[in-house]
């Protein structure tokens, strides 16, 4: 099988952090202006902890300032809320990012409705929800967005292209079909209730999965020479890699796509890991920097 379809989600995201990086040099040096992010961490997920940790290296690495607000699982929501409202009015701060999910005693809605929209660099508030419908500028929900940098980078002008999302979450589904709507594609989103799935992947040039069903999307699903975006990230058991320590399989990473099966059709795929994965801190540290830009009154780079 020639691997020449399959999109380095790795090496583009490095790529993109670069120039960031190199952007956000620059604007230090004209305006003396060093893009900061805050992130708050709550609770001791291990997970989160280490994608929080990923994200203070590389927003340093790119030359910005990182702070990091790691609070109990119990702390009260007020408490929360008290943070996001000193951060809001913190000028050294452009990016705030609450780390989800939160524990049970705060309401997510709530603390993300709390972000000031002009620093919500995960997009999540709901004006940034609307400017992005409408056409505004929004700061746009990370995963989608690295997933539109990647088709473009790809297939260059978009317009007119057949795409179908399927799933339709606030993070991932919906504003991707925003995305590629504002490109100019005719878009189809898909979800639970969608009858003749295969057929209606079939029929498009596009294929994006956000399901969080492993391997779902079989490779008789993709037209030849359709492009596939796997954003779905499922760990599943992986017996031939041999036993943990406690008797249990090993695990692996899949999608939401038949890796094996669509990669002989697609003209190109994205691999998890790989692909989109990497994608979504480097998006989050243009979201920051673009913020940074916006909120000093200077123009964003293109990026
Ligand atoms: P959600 O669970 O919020 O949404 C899943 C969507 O898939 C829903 O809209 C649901 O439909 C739809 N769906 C479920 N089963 C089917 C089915 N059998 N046929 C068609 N549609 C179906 O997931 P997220 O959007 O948050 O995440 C999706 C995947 O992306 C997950 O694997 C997640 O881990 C991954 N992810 C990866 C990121 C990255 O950085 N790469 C970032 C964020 C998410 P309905 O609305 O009808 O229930």
């Amino acid at each position: 099988m020639s691997t020449d379809n399959i999109i380095d989600g790795k090496a583009f995201a490095a790529g993109l952090r670069e120039r960031v990086g190199s952007e956000a040099a620059q604007i230090k040096q004209a305006h003396g202006l060093v893009p900061g992010l805050a992130v708050v961490l709550v609770g001791d997920d291990p997970a989160s902890a280490v994608y929080v940790r990923n994200k203070g290296e590389q927003t340093r690495e790119a030359g910005m300032q990182s702070f990091e607000h790691r609070l109990a699982a119990d702390t009260p929501e007020a408490n929360v809320l008290a943070l996001v409202a000193q951060l809001n009015t913190d000028d050294a701060v452009h990016g705030i990012l609450v780390q989800l999910p939160l524990p049970d005693q705060i309401d997510e809605q709530k603390v993300l409705s709390a972000i000031n929209p002009d620093k919500d660099v995960d997009g999540f508030h709901v004006t940034n929800v609307g400017r992005l419908w409408t056409g505004g500028d929004a700061l746009v929900p990370c995963t989608p967005y690295g997933c539109i940098l990647m088709l473009k980078d790809r297939l260059g002008d978009l317009s007119g292209k057949r795409a179908i999302v399927v799933g339709r979450s606030n993070i991932v589904g919906k504003p991707m079909a925003a995305l590629l709507l504002a490109e100019s594609c005719t878009v189809t989103i898909a979800h639970s209730r969608t009858k003749d799935l295969a057929q209606r992947c079939r029929e498009s040039d596009i294929v994006i999965a956000a399901v969080g069903r492993p391997e779902m999307i079989k490779g008789d699903w993709v037209s030849p020479g359709a492009t596939v975006i796997d954003v779905g990230i499922n760990r599943v058991d992986a017996p031939e890699k041999g036993l943990k320590e406690d008797g249990s399989p090993k695990t692996k990473l899949v999608g939401d796509v038949d890796f094996s099966e669509a990669a002989e059709v697609a003209g190109a795929i994205t691999p998890v890991p790989g692909g989109v994965g990497p994608m979504t801190i480097a998006c989050l540290l243009r979201n920051t920097l673009v913020a940074a830009c916006r909120q000093n009154g200077i123009e964003p780079p293109a990026i």
